[in-house]
């Protein structure tokens, strides 16, 4: 089968990969010129295998008045009236309902430990270099409240295969000396040693050298999508500033631009920009290095430390602003996390840190969207939101098994579109 992947970003690349692994014949349309430039770029760079949170949360409701009103909240939302933030923030409330959280992590970490074995069988088979590290992942918490409320939820789920342990703030910073807090300033942490740390740009670019060495998969870079083709309720080829493509299959793979492509063929597709930012430092000596990932759970910040040859730095990453789709840096928030990274690393990032931000591709419960669309001969694999890294090698094996009619390894109606719509 000719299968067009539309969309080179950490999900459309690693979908294209196994699709072509399949036996198809791939073609791969972006608008960039290079893969892996949109949201995939610079992110967080953590593999978070086991801790697969939703934005959308009871105790997230409880506190959205206050983080909306306060200066230098994590999130934020453009005032006015954005009619497709109305329709996705609607969908976004009914998330934030327990049981409907509990299915969200229940299917996530059911992915999510899918993509680790393929990411790991994908890298040792193609020999990918992008840093790949079992740096574990420290939690920590600054509130008595929400630090209660983890170690709930660890002891009712039960600590499994990835080792959850309940540290107290001493013990947090024992782990982690590159932490330059006070223990007063923590209530606890949650540490689980198996997660790791990749950088996503170079798993794309290492991806791509190796995609483009086989001769069953074809390119067409610098080639914005302009609209669908239908053929008797068929998606027949897509308009391209580059000329048709036709194939028998289209996989939707355009992160935060997939509800314009599926509003253009004819239904509603929940996925809305949550714009975040990141910076990188480079940690001016080894007491400043992080050990682990970090993640700052009240103020939503992520710390990796990514590795590419001799260099070490740390990513900072995080924030998420509801902007309607604006992906323009506002440097208020690279100062949020400049600010940030001089409190809790002690690192002075005053300098070129490399500031970025990126439109995650977010649904209102924070699950992807892996399944057929309405429109015959168009697959969804998009809406990855905060963990599209994560999960990008899960969702593509997903996708290639529906695609072929395979029984998929782990269930798919979980993702299925009608359970978002
Ligand atoms: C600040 C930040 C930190 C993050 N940290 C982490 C993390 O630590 N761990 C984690 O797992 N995830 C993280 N994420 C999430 C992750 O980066 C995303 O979920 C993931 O990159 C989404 O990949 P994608 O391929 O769907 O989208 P993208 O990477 O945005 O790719 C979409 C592609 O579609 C193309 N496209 C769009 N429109 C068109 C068109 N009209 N025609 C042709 N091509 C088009 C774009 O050019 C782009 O290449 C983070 C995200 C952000 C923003």
């Amino acid at each position: 089968m000719k299968i067009c992947v539309l969309g080179a970003g950490v999900i459309g690349l690693t979908t294209a990969w196994r699709l072509a692994e399949a036996g198809h014949d791939v073609i791969v349309v972006d608008r960039n010129v290079s893969t892996g430039a949109d949201a995939s770029a610079a992110n967080g760079g953590q593999l978070s295998y086991a801790f697969v949170a939703p934005l959308a949360s009871p105790a997230l409701l409880m506190k959205l008045p206050s983080l909306l009103m306060s200066k230098g909240s994590p999130i934020r939302i453009r005032p006015g009236l954005d009619p497709a933030l109305v329709a996705w923030g609607a969908r976004f409330l009914l998330a934030c309902r327990s049981n409907a959280v509990q299915e969200t992590i229940g299917a996530q970490l059911a992915l999510a430990a899918l993509s680790r074995s393929e990411l790991a069988q994908l890298s040792e088979a193609l020999g990918l270099a992008f840093g790949l590290k079992t740096a574990g992942k420290l939690v920590v918490f600054r509130t008595r409240k929400e630090f209660d409320t983890a170690r709930a939820a660890i002891a009712r789920m039960g600590t499994g295969d990835d080792q959850q342990q309940v540290l107290t703030p001493a013990e947090c910073l024992a782990l982690e000396p590159g932490l330059k807090l006070d223990v007063r300033e923590l209530a606890g942490g949650v540490y689980t040693a198996s997660e790791q740390v990749g950088d996503c740009a170079a798993f794309c670019a290492a991806l791509t050298a190796r995609m483009k060495q086989r001769s069953n998969i074809e390119w067409l870079l610098g080639a914005p999508v302009v609209g669908p083709v239908r053929s008797g309720g068929r998606l027949f080829a897509v308009e391209t500033t580059k000329g048709r493509v036709q194939a028998d299959r289209f996989v939707l793979c355009m992160g935060a631009a997939s509800r314009a492509f599926a509003r253009a063929c004819g239904f509603y597709l929940p996925i809305y920009p949550v714009k975040g930012y990141s910076i990188t430092l480079t940690p001016p000596d080894d007491t400043h290095a992080l050990r682990h990932s970090v993640t700052d759970m009240e103020r939503k910040l992520v710390f990796a430390p990514l590795t590419s040859g001799e260099r070490t730095t740390i990513r900072v990453a995080g924030i998420a602003d509801l902007e309607s789709g604006d992906a323009r840096i506002d440097f208020r928030r690279i100062d949020t996390l400049r600010h940030a990274s001089a409190e809790l690393l002690g690192i002075d990032a005053s300098g070129d840190v490399q500031p970025w931000c990126g439109l995650r591709p977010m649904t209102p419960d924070s699950r992807p969207i892996i399944g057929w669309s309405p429109l015959d001969g168009l697959f969804i694999n998009s809406g990855h939101g905060m963990l599209g890294w994560t999960l990008a090698c899960g969702s593509a094996r997903l996708t290639a098994d529906l695609i072929d009619r395979r029984p998929p390894v782990i269930e798919g109606g979980p993702f299925a579109l009608h359970r978002a719509a």
